[in-house]
Protein backbone atom coordinates (compact mmCIF):
# COMPACT_ATOMS: atom_id res chain seq x y z
CA UNK A 1 0.00 0.00 0.00
CA UNK A 2 2.82 2.41 0.38
CA UNK A 3 2.61 3.86 -3.12
CA UNK A 4 -0.91 4.66 -2.77
CA UNK A 5 -1.70 8.18 -1.84
CA UNK A 6 -2.80 8.26 1.95
CA UNK A 7 -4.95 11.17 2.88
CA UNK A 8 -6.27 12.52 6.22
CA UNK A 9 -9.32 10.90 6.91
CA UNK A 10 -11.20 14.54 6.62
CA UNK A 11 -14.81 12.29 6.46
CA UNK A 12 -14.38 11.32 10.01
CA UNK A 13 -15.19 14.96 11.07
CA UNK A 14 -18.22 15.10 9.00
CA UNK A 15 -19.95 12.34 11.15
CA UNK A 16 -22.24 13.49 14.08
CA UNK A 17 -20.44 13.13 16.98
CA UNK A 18 -22.43 10.31 18.21
CA UNK A 19 -21.16 8.41 15.36
CA UNK A 20 -17.69 9.81 15.43
CA UNK A 21 -17.25 9.09 19.00
CA UNK A 22 -17.99 5.31 18.10
CA UNK A 23 -15.62 5.07 15.48
CA UNK A 24 -12.35 6.43 17.20
CA UNK A 25 -13.66 3.99 20.08
CA UNK A 26 -13.41 1.01 17.41
CA UNK A 27 -10.19 2.20 15.82
CA UNK A 28 -8.73 2.62 19.63
CA UNK A 29 -9.96 -1.22 20.04
CA UNK A 30 -7.94 -1.97 16.81
CA UNK A 31 -4.77 -0.06 17.82
CA UNK A 32 -4.72 -1.92 21.05
CA UNK A 33 -4.85 -4.97 19.50
CA UNK A 34 -1.78 -3.86 16.79
CA UNK A 35 -3.81 -3.28 13.96
CA UNK A 36 -2.87 -0.38 12.31
CA UNK A 37 -4.40 -0.61 9.03
CA UNK A 38 -7.17 -2.36 7.56
CA UNK A 39 -8.02 -3.06 3.40
CA UNK A 40 -11.67 -3.83 3.02
CA UNK A 41 -12.46 -5.52 -0.06
CA UNK A 42 -16.25 -4.50 -1.61
CA UNK A 43 -17.54 -6.79 -4.23
CA UNK A 44 -20.90 -7.90 -5.52
CA UNK A 45 -23.23 -7.33 -8.75
CA UNK A 46 -23.55 -4.15 -10.58
CA UNK A 47 -25.89 -1.44 -9.16
CA UNK A 48 -26.46 -2.68 -5.62
CA UNK A 49 -24.62 -0.36 -3.85
CA UNK A 50 -20.95 -1.07 -3.45
CA UNK A 51 -19.81 2.31 -4.56
CA UNK A 52 -22.16 4.15 -2.24
CA UNK A 53 -20.83 1.69 0.38
CA UNK A 54 -17.54 2.31 0.29
CA UNK A 55 -18.69 7.05 0.70
CA UNK A 56 -21.00 5.87 3.47
CA UNK A 57 -17.44 4.31 5.27
CA UNK A 58 -15.20 7.39 4.37
CA UNK A 59 -17.84 9.67 4.77
CA UNK A 60 -16.99 11.34 1.75
CA UNK A 61 -18.16 11.09 -2.16
CA UNK A 62 -14.48 9.20 -2.51
CA UNK A 63 -15.65 7.32 -5.76
CA UNK A 64 -18.17 7.51 -8.01
CA UNK A 65 -21.82 6.21 -8.04
CA UNK A 66 -24.56 6.36 -10.80
CA UNK A 67 -28.00 4.71 -10.97
CA UNK A 68 -27.55 4.25 -14.83
CA UNK A 69 -24.10 4.18 -16.26
CA UNK A 70 -22.09 1.23 -15.96
CA UNK A 71 -19.31 0.93 -13.58
CA UNK A 72 -16.00 2.09 -14.18
CA UNK A 73 -13.47 -1.48 -15.48
CA UNK A 74 -11.05 -0.78 -12.79
CA UNK A 75 -11.28 -1.47 -9.13
CA UNK A 76 -10.48 2.27 -7.25
CA UNK A 77 -8.45 1.96 -3.67
CA UNK A 78 -9.79 4.63 -1.48
CA UNK A 79 -7.04 5.23 1.43
CA UNK A 80 -7.44 7.66 4.36
CA UNK A 81 -5.83 7.84 7.94
CA UNK A 82 -6.60 9.06 10.98
CA UNK A 83 -4.56 9.15 14.20
CA UNK A 84 -1.90 6.80 13.43
CA UNK A 85 -4.57 4.35 11.53
CA UNK A 86 -5.14 3.90 7.83
CA UNK A 87 -7.93 2.44 6.32
CA UNK A 88 -7.98 1.32 2.74
CA UNK A 89 -11.16 0.66 0.98
CA UNK A 90 -11.04 -0.55 -2.81
CA UNK A 91 -13.94 -0.55 -4.58
CA UNK A 92 -14.88 -2.72 -6.95
CA UNK A 93 -16.73 -2.89 -10.52
CA UNK A 94 -19.91 -5.02 -10.68
CA UNK A 95 -18.74 -8.99 -11.71
CA UNK A 96 -22.17 -9.59 -13.48
CA UNK A 97 -22.37 -8.53 -17.54
CA UNK A 98 -25.15 -9.44 -19.88
CA UNK A 99 -26.14 -12.41 -16.98
CA UNK A 100 -22.67 -14.16 -16.74
CA UNK A 101 -19.84 -13.26 -14.36
CA UNK A 102 -17.21 -11.20 -16.65
CA UNK A 103 -13.79 -13.06 -16.44
CA UNK A 104 -12.10 -10.21 -17.66
CA UNK A 105 -13.40 -8.15 -14.42
CA UNK A 106 -12.58 -10.49 -12.45
CA UNK A 107 -9.15 -10.82 -13.66
CA UNK A 108 -8.87 -7.12 -13.85
CA UNK A 109 -9.84 -6.92 -10.07
CA UNK A 110 -6.94 -9.88 -9.38
CA UNK A 111 -4.50 -8.13 -10.87
CA UNK A 112 -5.36 -4.93 -8.74
CA UNK A 113 -4.84 -6.65 -5.67
CA UNK A 114 -1.39 -8.37 -6.14
CA UNK A 115 0.55 -8.20 -3.48
CA UNK A 116 -2.17 -6.38 -1.36
CA UNK A 117 -3.34 -8.12 1.70
CA UNK A 118 -7.15 -8.47 1.56
CA UNK A 119 -8.38 -7.85 5.28
CA UNK A 120 -12.02 -7.85 5.53
CA UNK A 121 -14.22 -9.14 2.13
CA UNK A 122 -17.21 -6.83 2.17
CA UNK A 123 -19.92 -8.48 -0.01
CA UNK A 124 -22.88 -6.31 -1.03
CA UNK A 125 -25.83 -6.97 -2.09
CA UNK A 126 -29.36 -5.33 -2.09
CA UNK A 127 -32.42 -6.51 0.99
CA UNK A 128 -34.96 -5.40 -1.33
CA UNK A 129 -34.36 -7.67 -3.64
CA UNK A 130 -37.19 -11.11 -2.90
CA UNK A 131 -35.08 -13.49 -4.61
CA UNK A 132 -31.69 -15.11 -4.74
CA UNK A 133 -30.72 -16.56 -8.28
CA UNK A 134 -28.13 -18.34 -9.62
CA UNK A 135 -26.18 -15.10 -10.78
CA UNK A 136 -25.74 -14.77 -6.92
CA UNK A 137 -24.13 -18.32 -6.89
CA UNK A 138 -22.09 -17.40 -9.95
CA UNK A 139 -20.58 -14.27 -7.95
CA UNK A 140 -19.80 -16.45 -4.75
CA UNK A 141 -18.79 -19.43 -6.72
CA UNK A 142 -16.08 -16.70 -8.88
CA UNK A 143 -14.76 -14.89 -5.33
CA UNK A 144 -14.66 -18.07 -3.72
CA UNK A 145 -12.57 -19.34 -7.10
CA UNK A 146 -10.06 -16.31 -6.94
CA UNK A 147 -8.79 -16.27 -3.42
CA UNK A 148 -9.94 -19.01 -1.76
CA UNK A 149 -12.76 -20.26 0.42
CA UNK A 150 -11.57 -18.85 3.26
CA UNK A 151 -11.77 -15.58 2.51
CA UNK A 152 -15.31 -16.18 4.02
CA UNK A 153 -13.60 -16.57 6.86
CA UNK A 154 -12.89 -12.73 7.11
CA UNK A 155 -16.51 -11.66 5.10
CA UNK A 156 -19.69 -9.89 5.98
CA UNK A 157 -22.40 -9.52 3.97
CA UNK A 158 -23.49 -5.81 3.36
CA UNK A 159 -27.72 -5.39 2.45
CA UNK A 160 -28.23 -2.45 1.05
CA UNK A 161 -31.55 -0.34 0.01
CA UNK A 162 -32.41 -0.94 4.23
CA UNK A 163 -34.95 1.63 4.53
CA UNK A 164 -37.59 -0.55 3.31
CA UNK A 165 -41.60 -1.30 4.15
CA UNK A 166 -41.91 -5.16 3.95
CA UNK A 167 -44.35 -7.03 1.74
CA UNK A 168 -47.49 -8.50 2.51
CA UNK A 169 -47.71 -7.34 6.61
CA UNK A 170 -44.20 -9.10 7.58
CA UNK A 171 -42.42 -7.28 10.32
CA UNK A 172 -39.71 -5.60 9.67
CA UNK A 173 -36.99 -8.16 11.49
CA UNK A 174 -39.00 -10.99 10.04
CA UNK A 175 -38.37 -9.65 6.27
CA UNK A 176 -34.97 -9.15 7.12
CA UNK A 177 -33.78 -12.41 8.62
CA UNK A 178 -35.31 -14.31 5.76
CA UNK A 179 -33.46 -12.08 3.27
CA UNK A 180 -30.36 -12.97 4.98
CA UNK A 181 -30.88 -16.57 5.25
CA UNK A 182 -31.91 -17.21 2.22
CA UNK A 183 -28.19 -15.31 0.83
CA UNK A 184 -26.19 -17.20 3.27
CA UNK A 185 -27.41 -20.06 1.80
CA UNK A 186 -26.56 -19.27 -1.09
CA UNK A 187 -22.94 -18.05 0.28
CA UNK A 188 -22.32 -21.57 2.02
CA UNK A 189 -23.79 -23.25 -1.18
CA UNK A 190 -21.79 -21.20 -4.24
CA UNK A 191 -18.54 -20.95 -1.27
CA UNK A 192 -19.05 -24.94 -1.18
CA UNK A 193 -18.48 -24.04 3.09
CA UNK A 194 -18.89 -27.77 4.68
CA UNK A 195 -19.96 -28.28 7.87
CA UNK A 196 -16.80 -30.54 7.90
CA UNK A 197 -14.79 -27.41 7.04
CA UNK A 198 -15.66 -25.88 10.75
CA UNK A 199 -17.45 -23.36 9.89
CA UNK A 200 -18.32 -22.68 13.73
CA UNK A 201 -19.40 -19.12 13.00
CA UNK A 202 -21.44 -17.65 10.52
CA UNK A 203 -20.63 -14.76 8.26
CA UNK A 204 -21.93 -11.42 9.85
CA UNK A 205 -24.98 -9.13 8.22
CA UNK A 206 -25.49 -5.45 8.13
CA UNK A 207 -27.57 -4.14 7.11
CA UNK A 208 -27.37 -0.57 5.31
CA UNK A 209 -29.08 2.92 4.13
CA UNK A 210 -27.07 4.89 1.90
CA UNK A 211 -29.78 7.16 0.76
CA UNK A 212 -29.25 10.93 1.59
CA UNK A 213 -32.90 10.15 2.71
CA UNK A 214 -32.66 8.07 5.62
CA UNK A 215 -33.92 8.53 9.06
CA UNK A 216 -31.97 10.01 11.58
CA UNK A 217 -32.24 9.35 15.78
CA UNK A 218 -31.75 12.51 17.81
CA UNK A 219 -28.00 12.67 17.71
CA UNK A 220 -28.44 13.32 14.02
CA UNK A 221 -27.26 9.18 13.31
CA UNK A 222 -28.64 7.71 9.75
CA UNK A 223 -30.65 4.81 11.43
CA UNK A 224 -33.03 1.98 9.99
CA UNK A 225 -36.47 1.42 10.69
CA UNK A 226 -35.55 -0.68 13.43
CA UNK A 227 -33.78 2.32 15.02
CA UNK A 228 -30.36 0.92 14.69
CA UNK A 229 -27.42 3.54 13.74
CA UNK A 230 -26.21 1.66 10.81
CA UNK A 231 -22.77 3.74 10.30
CA UNK A 232 -21.03 2.57 14.18
CA UNK A 233 -22.95 -1.13 13.47
CA UNK A 234 -21.61 -1.73 10.14
CA UNK A 235 -17.87 -0.34 11.59
CA UNK A 236 -17.92 -2.31 14.68
CA UNK A 237 -18.89 -5.85 12.54
CA UNK A 238 -15.38 -4.88 10.69
CA UNK A 239 -13.81 -4.44 14.08
CA UNK A 240 -14.89 -8.15 14.68
CA UNK A 241 -14.06 -9.92 11.71
CA UNK A 242 -10.85 -8.38 11.48
CA UNK A 243 -10.15 -9.17 15.02
CA UNK A 244 -11.74 -13.14 14.62
CA UNK A 245 -8.80 -14.68 14.67
CA UNK A 246 -8.49 -16.08 11.11
CA UNK A 247 -5.85 -14.72 9.08
CA UNK A 248 -5.80 -12.54 6.35
CA UNK A 249 -5.82 -13.32 2.57
CA UNK A 250 -2.19 -12.21 1.01
CA UNK A 251 -2.67 -11.50 -3.09
CA UNK A 252 0.36 -13.48 -4.10
CA UNK A 253 0.99 -14.46 -7.98
CA UNK A 254 0.49 -18.17 -6.88
CA UNK A 255 -3.15 -17.01 -5.89
CA UNK A 256 -3.76 -14.82 -8.68
CA UNK A 257 -2.17 -17.72 -11.48
CA UNK A 258 -2.13 -20.57 -10.09
CA UNK A 259 -4.85 -23.30 -9.96
CA UNK A 260 -7.92 -22.56 -8.43
CA UNK A 261 -6.92 -22.20 -4.17
CA UNK A 262 -9.53 -24.67 -3.78
CA UNK A 263 -8.59 -27.47 -5.87
CA UNK A 264 -4.74 -27.53 -5.56
CA UNK A 265 -4.80 -30.97 -4.71
CA UNK A 266 -5.68 -31.79 -8.65
CA UNK A 267 -1.87 -30.83 -9.00
CA UNK A 268 -1.32 -34.30 -7.77
CA UNK A 269 -3.13 -36.37 -9.85
CA UNK A 270 -0.38 -36.89 -12.55
CA UNK A 271 2.16 -38.01 -9.78
CA UNK A 272 -0.34 -40.41 -7.93
CA UNK A 273 -1.00 -41.95 -11.57
CA UNK A 274 3.15 -42.06 -11.97
CA UNK A 275 3.48 -43.46 -8.48
CA UNK A 276 0.45 -46.28 -9.73
CA UNK A 277 2.54 -47.40 -12.68
CA UNK A 278 5.71 -47.64 -11.17
CA UNK A 279 5.02 -49.19 -7.65
CA UNK A 280 1.68 -50.76 -8.61
CA UNK A 281 1.47 -51.63 -12.17
CA UNK A 282 5.17 -52.33 -13.43
CA UNK A 283 5.82 -54.76 -10.39
CA UNK A 284 2.64 -56.74 -11.31
CA UNK A 285 3.54 -57.44 -14.82
CA UNK A 286 6.71 -58.35 -14.04
CA UNK A 287 5.72 -60.63 -11.52
CA UNK A 288 3.56 -61.99 -14.37
CA UNK A 289 5.79 -61.87 -17.11
CA UNK A 290 8.84 -64.08 -14.32
CA UNK A 291 5.35 -65.99 -13.89
CA UNK A 292 5.21 -66.82 -17.20
CA UNK A 293 8.69 -67.69 -18.13
CA UNK A 294 8.64 -70.22 -14.84
CA UNK A 295 5.29 -71.53 -16.18
CA UNK A 296 5.96 -75.63 -17.45
CA UNK A 297 5.15 -75.73 -20.68
CA UNK A 298 2.41 -78.08 -21.72
CA UNK A 299 3.07 -81.55 -23.71
CA UNK A 300 1.10 -80.43 -26.63
CA UNK A 301 2.79 -76.46 -26.66
CA UNK A 302 6.07 -78.61 -27.16
CA UNK A 303 4.66 -80.79 -29.85
CA UNK A 304 2.88 -78.09 -31.89
CA UNK A 305 6.47 -76.63 -32.16
CA UNK A 306 4.38 -73.21 -32.29
CA UNK A 307 2.85 -73.56 -35.47
CA UNK A 308 -0.27 -72.64 -33.86
CA UNK A 309 0.85 -69.16 -33.88
CA UNK A 310 1.59 -68.96 -37.75
CA UNK A 311 -0.46 -66.42 -39.55
CA UNK A 312 -2.29 -67.68 -42.51
P1 LIG B 1 -22.62 -0.09 -7.45
O1 LIG B 1 -22.83 -0.24 -8.91
O2 LIG B 1 -22.79 -1.41 -6.74
O3 LIG B 1 -21.36 0.58 -7.09
O4 LIG B 1 -23.84 0.81 -6.94
P2 LIG B 1 -23.86 2.39 -6.66
O5 LIG B 1 -23.30 2.70 -5.32
O6 LIG B 1 -23.30 3.13 -7.82
O7 LIG B 1 -25.43 2.61 -6.53
C1 LIG B 1 -26.33 2.39 -7.60
C2 LIG B 1 -27.60 3.23 -7.37
O8 LIG B 1 -28.25 2.79 -6.18
C3 LIG B 1 -27.29 4.71 -7.16
O9 LIG B 1 -28.33 5.43 -7.77
C4 LIG B 1 -27.34 4.90 -5.68
O10 LIG B 1 -27.73 6.19 -5.31
C5 LIG B 1 -28.38 3.87 -5.26
N1 LIG B 1 -28.14 3.34 -3.90
C6 LIG B 1 -27.02 2.74 -3.44
N2 LIG B 1 -27.20 2.33 -2.16
C7 LIG B 1 -28.45 2.69 -1.80
C8 LIG B 1 -29.23 2.57 -0.58
O11 LIG B 1 -28.79 2.00 0.41
N3 LIG B 1 -30.51 3.07 -0.62
C9 LIG B 1 -31.03 3.66 -1.73
N4 LIG B 1 -32.28 4.13 -1.65
N5 LIG B 1 -30.33 3.81 -2.87
C10 LIG B 1 -29.05 3.34 -2.92
MG1 LIG C 1 -19.74 1.20 -8.26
Amino acid sequence: MASQLIREWVGIQQFPLATRSRLLELLGLLKQQDVSSLTILVMGKSGVGKSSTVNSIVGERAVAVSAFQAEGLRPVLVSRSSSGFTLNVIDTPGLIEGGYVNDQTLEIIKRFLLDKRIDILVYVDRLDAYRVDNMDKQVIKAITDSFGKDIWRKSLLVLTHAQLSPPDGLEYDAFCSRRCEALLKVVHSGAKLKKQDAWGFDIPVVLVENSGRCNKNQSDEKILPNGTAWIPNLVKTITEVALNGSNSIMVDRKLIEGPNPNRQWKEFIPLIFAFQYFFIIKPIQGAIRSDISKEAKPAWELRDGGRSSRRW
